[in-house]
């Protein structure tokens, strides 16, 4: 399931592609998808955006701006076909055409969803964006709110923080050096710096390299991402750790998968 880092690597490729172009036709060829594109058509795209795991379009039309969302879920997938270039049928649920291409929704599972709002706050997730330059230590503590979650379960929380899955909630305390066990409102001040730059750290490199590609992931361009060579816990359980030289276990937390190393994680 596409993470902060695949949206964000999808958006940076979408945005010169689509923006300032304008939207002739949008077709719903899955019916399960329950978006009606009504009136989209002669609104211009302004934006290409990502809030947490999903990518957004702003849309102006005559009424205003209206932001198109787009959940890519477990295989959804978004790519540009520029006109008059070829592009397969098979797994297509959406096309949106626009002048000069086409923006195509692929999705084989089909769980995927397209939805459109009047406002950005409704359509964004609640939580403060990670790689936001203005998340610091002490915004960081007052997220955590005394909670005595364990860092991994509340990693995921999306109204905390938005964006992170299950790939990077254990590479982020792994980077941090931090028991992905520890309850949040244990962490020291100076943990909690640690952490801030570990989500810096480990996001931002893993947009460097558009993204993990564990199976279904592709990006606008369909290439593979290139991060899950750089994964240092994320499915090596039982493997060497690449800091300490101890062996990294997987256990189970709220029935995912979380990996770290007890031999340096602490
Ligand atoms: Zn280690």
């Amino acid at each position: 399931m596409p993470e902060l880092p695949e949206v964000e690597t999808i958006a940076r490729q979408l945005a010169p592609l689509l923006s300032g172009r304008r939207v002739e036709r949008a077709e719903i060829l899955d019916p399960k998808l329950t978006f009606k594109p009504d009136a989209l058509a002669g609104s211009v795209v302004e934006r290409v955006m990502r809030l947490g795991k999903r990518l957004v379009l702003e849309i102006l039309g005559k009424k205003g701006s209206r932001f198109l969302r787009f959940d890519l879920r477990m295989t959804g997938r978004l790519t540009w076909s520029s006109a008059g270039q070829d592009f397969s049928p098979k797994h297509l649920r959406a096309v949106f055409t626009l002048a000069g291409g086409n923006l195509l929704f692929y999705d084989p599972r089909r769980f995927g969803t397209i939805e459109i709002f009047a406002n950005l706050r409704d359509a964004g997730p609640t939580g403060v964006e990670p790689l936001d330059p203005g998340l610091s230590p002490e915004k960081l503590r007052g997220l955590f709110a005394g909670s005595r979650q364990a860092l991994k379960i509340w990693l995921l929380r999306q109204d905390r923080l938005s964006g992170i899955g299950n790939i990077y909630a254990s590479e982020v305390p792994f980077a941090a050096g931090l028991s992905p066990l520890r309850p949040v409102n244990e962490l020291s001040r100076e943990e909690t710096e640690t952490l801030r730059d570990a989500l810096r750290s480990v996001l931002g490199e893993a947009v460097k390299n558009r993204g993990t590609t564990l199976s279904d992931y592709r990006d606008a361009r369909g290439a593979r991402g290139a991060h899950q060579g750089h994964l240092k816990v994320y499915r090596r359980g039982n493997e060497t750790c690449t800091r300490c030289g101890g062996r990294i276990e997987r256990i189970v937390l709220r029935g995912r998968s979380t990996f770290f190393c007890p031999g340096c994680q602490f």
